[in-house]
This record gives C-alpha cells, structure tokens and sequence, in this order.
C-alpha cells in the first residue's frame, strides 16, 4: 500500500499559495492556482494546484475538491494546447515518493509533448529562467 505523508503546512506548495515563495503563475480561481514547473520537462510544464485542500494524495481529497481540481487541469490543458501548439498533452499525478513524489501537496502536472523533443526527466536540472517562463504564462493566459 502506498505510504501515507501527513499533510505538512510547509510544504513548498502551501508556501506559494500563502505567498511566502514565488511562482510564475498563469491563473487562478476559487478552487486552483496554476503555475509555471520550475524544472520544466518540455516548454510550457505546467501544475495545478488545489486551493483549499490540506490533502497529500489522490487518496485524501475531499471528492468535491478534486472535482474543482480536475476542471481546473481541463481549463489549463485547453490553454497549453491553443497556446503552444504542442503535438501531445501529457498529464500526470504522482503518489507516494515510490512513484515519484517530491512535493507532497496533490497536484497534476500538464506537459506539452512536441514532436522530435524527447521529454526532459521529472524534477530535475537546472531551474528554468523566470523571464522565459513568464512569457510563456502569459501565452498560456491569454489562450484561456
Ligand atoms: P512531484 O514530484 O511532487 O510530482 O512534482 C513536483 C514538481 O514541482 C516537480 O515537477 C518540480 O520540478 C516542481 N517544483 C519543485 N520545486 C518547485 C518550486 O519551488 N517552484 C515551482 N514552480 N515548481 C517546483
């Protein structure tokens, strides 16, 4: 069984829904905030984020607030795909660090994927420049 992680309020995720770190976001609404993946895996990675939930897993949220969450991942997804014309739309939610989890905040990533342009490894490398990001944020915007 998937080991459970008490919700921790100073997770990285909490810290930018309280202001207390950064994000290049893109957009939010009473149930999410959508923001730029500081390690990008492909031009335009995208999280969403739900607001309100303290939940860690897909296995600890509050069914309603997953249903805000999801709605927000299709609004966000319809955005990257009329923005940056990517080929494919990956889109992926990790639980438990077994399966890859390094932030422990449910979230759901949204990868464009663009032919000949392998996607980049989960969570790594070198943080992606703000100025680059925030330009894309505001393409994916402006598609919403
Ligand atoms: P997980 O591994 O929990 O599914 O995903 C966490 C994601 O958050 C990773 O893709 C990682 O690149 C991203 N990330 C880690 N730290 C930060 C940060 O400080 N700001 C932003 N915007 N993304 C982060």
């Amino acid at each position: 069984m998937t080991k459970r992680i008490k919700y921790d309020p100073d997770n990285i995720f909490a810290k930018i829904l309280r202001g207390d770190m950064p994000c290049v976001k893109i957009c939010e609404d009473d149930d999410i905030l959508a923001f730029m993946d500081i390690f990008p895996q492909s031009k335009g990675h995208s999280l969403v984020i739900p607001k309100r939930a303290k939940a860690t897993m897909i296995f600890d949220i509050d069914p309603d607030e997953l249903s805000g969450l999801t709605l927000g991942v299709q609004k966000v997804a319809k955005a990257i795909d009329k923005a940056l014309e990517p080929d494919g739309v990956r889109i992926v939610q990790f639980n438990g660090s077994e399966s890859g989890q390094t932030i422990f905040h449910i979230h759901f990533h949204i990868i464009p994927v663009y032919a000949g342009a392998p996607v980049r490894p989960h969570a790594g490398g070198a943080p992606a420049d703000t100025a680059v990001l925030t330009e894309i944020a505001a393409k994916i915007a402006a598609a919403l």
